[in-house]
């Protein structure tokens, strides 16, 4: 299954069409984003009877699929990541958040807040059930999907006044969403997916998510031992290696430039950047 959202509004999409959620469960279901993630369950079974299409789709029109309430994102989740910026694998997984009101969607524009701004391409994950000291072995009972997001960083905000990750990593649109929310029995491999970002087309970073330090069902019982997680949450995974920081020189994003994030089942996210 796959969600979407246009105009606000909650969808499946099925091939070139769409299923309006609150349309076809004559208005069981709200057309709200966050409603959908609270009752993933009856979204799930309406999906499952191969509801009639409510209107053709249009790829364009694709908004930002989630509305969480809370925002986690792990820092130096790949080696290879870990081994470009210099710093040891941590033994917990390195979180920090994006506030919520600095994500964006799946195209949309990316307005530079300086000079060092970088792009880090991460696997997305969206909870579909309240995780609360919940264990690896059950943790993918609680995602409700898999999607593409973009952890763009304002490097110098990211490293002042010792760290400031969160401030840096959440200027306005500074996390691209998207471009829908796949159920992980869609995929190949729910914890084998390639993940890539290009810039102008050159590719910067290609890795693999079974790469990852903590994979996503360690991630989500590290975090839910400390706090909730909450139905339509989201979990930035990491980045693997490739970002302009790690480079020699460092590059960065640059006005007129367009960066592409896709990850292997889900689809592409495509940000001009300003
Ligand atoms: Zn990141």
């Amino acid at each position: 299954m796959r969600l979407g959202s246009i105009d606000g509004r909650a969808v499946l999409v099925v091939g070139e069409e769409v299923v309006d959620l609150a349309a076809a469960s004559d208005g069981r279901l709200t057309p709200g984003l966050a409603d959908a993630y609270l009752r993933w369950a009856e979204v799930r079974e309406l999906a499952a009877g191969d509801p009639s299409p409510t209107g053709p789709l249009d790829p364009a029109r694709l908004e930002r699929p989630v509305e969480p309430r809370q925002v986690f994102a792990i820092g130096l989740n790949y080696r290879d990541h870990a081994a470009e910026t210099g710093k040891e694998v941590p033994e917990i997984p390195a979180t920090f958040t994006k506030f919520p009101a600095s994500l964006g969607g799946p195209y949309d524009g990316i307005e530079l807040s300086g000079d060092k701004v970088d792009w880090e391409v991460e696997l997305v994950v969206v909870i579909g059930r309240r995780a609360d000291r919940v264990a690896e072995a059950d943790a993918w009972d609680h995602v409700a999907g898999l999607t593409v997001g973009q952890d763009i960083s304002d490097r110098t905000v990211q490293y002042a006044a010792g760290f400031q990750f969160s401030l840096g990593k959440s200027y306005r649109g500074y996390g691209p969403i998207g471009p829908v929310v796949v159920t992980p029995d869609e995929l190949p491999d729910r914890d084998d997916l390639v993940l890539r970002c290009t810039l102008d087309g050159e590719v910067v970073q290609e890795g693999r998510t079974s790469d990852m330090v903590f994979p996503v069902a360690r991630l989500i019982a590290e975090l839910s031992a400390v706090v909730p997680l909450l139905p339509g949450d989201v979990i930035f995974t990491g980045t693997p290696a490739g970002v302009g920081a790690g480079r020699q020189p460092p590059r960065f994003l640059q006005s007129g430039q367009v960066l592409e994030s896709t990850i292997e089942g889900i689809g592409t996210i495509r940000n001009h950047i300003r």
